[in-house]
């Protein structure tokens, strides 16, 4: 699923093209009525004010007031050429070509609407959503506290509560990075925990961006390209490698029903908190 810096280096490559373009049109295609596809009728007419983004959410406000929401979900892409199938929103805009905008998304967990400006009833993940994990008024102490909870640290994470935009593959990296296993209650971490793990979430993510995301399989850019991020991970997928820091292999099990990637040597989790001498 793209993340974060797949989301932001889609949304680099649609904004130069679609910002201050009008609407003629957005439809529905190949995908039956619903939620996923809400209010397309009304993006008619308006002109894109710009192209931001929230987390994994890709959301244009628009001149009459209301914004085009995108969230690729398993395996959306936006593209300018048509697909061949599982073409599920078209959008035409005014002016010169490129002017057809192409949603595809073969597995269907995407969505593509428009709704009144700041209007997320119909979107509680966005409604509900933490900071924005480079937003300069975001500290390790407001991070500190929105992992008050029970939950398992990687749960919360993936929850989109308290920090924005991760999915498995970053939050199995963030992790690993700062020796954390991904069961460890979010609230048994100590402040200094919480610094550390906000610095990696936002080191990993910058770094990310930076190579243009990960491309394992669903991602693609908007111009068909793909993410060198996949040489650069330390854990996700590396199940049976060795690990980058003291060389122990990579174990993959279960948690919050997503594979979850960690070395059992440095992210050793509770015996390392209690006290214990329990080693595997
Ligand atoms: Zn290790």
């Amino acid at each position: 699923m793209p993340e974060l810096p797949e989301v932001e280096t889609i949304r680099r490559q649609l904004e130069p093209w679609l910002q201050g373009r009008r609407i003629r049109f957005a439809r529905r295609v190949d995908a039956p009525a619903g939620p996923k596809y809400d209010g397309l009728e009304r993006a008619a007419g308006q002109r894109i004010e710009a192209v931001g983004r929230r987390g994994k959410f890709l959301i244009c406000p628009l001149s009459g007031g209301d914004e085009l929401v995108v969230h690729l979900g398993m395996s959306g892409a936006l593209r300018s050429d048509r697909p061949s199938a599982h073409l599920r929103v078209e959008l035409e805009l005014t002016g010169p070509a490129p002017h057809r905008l192409f949603f595809e998304d073969p597995r269907r967990f995407g969505r593509f609407l428009v709704v009144g400006g700041g209007d997320y009833r119909g979107l509680p993940t966005l409604a509900r959503m933490g900071p924005e994990p480079f937003d300069e008024a975001f500290d390790a102490a407001a991070f500190h506290r929105a992992l008050d909870t029970p939950t398992p640290i990687k749960a919360h994470l993936l929850s989109q509560r308290p920090v924005a935009g991760l999915g498995n593959i970053y939050v199995d990296e963030a992790l690993w990075r700062v020796s954390l296993h991904p069961s460890r209650r979010s609230r048994s971490l100590r402040r200094s925990e919480a610094a550390a793990l906000l610095a990696a979430i936002r080191a990993v993510l910058g770094e990310a961006i930076a190579l243009r995301g990960t491309t394992l399989r669903n991602y693609r850019r908007v111009d068909g390209g793909r993410g060198s991020f996949a040489a650069e991970l330390a854990v996700y997928g590396r199940q049976g490698e060795p690990c980058p820091r003291c060389g122990r292999a990579i174990v993959r099990t279960v948690l919050a029903a997503r594979g979850t990637h960690f070395c059992p040597r440095c992210q050793r989790g509770h015996a390392q908190r209690t006290g214990t001498t329990q080693r595997s």
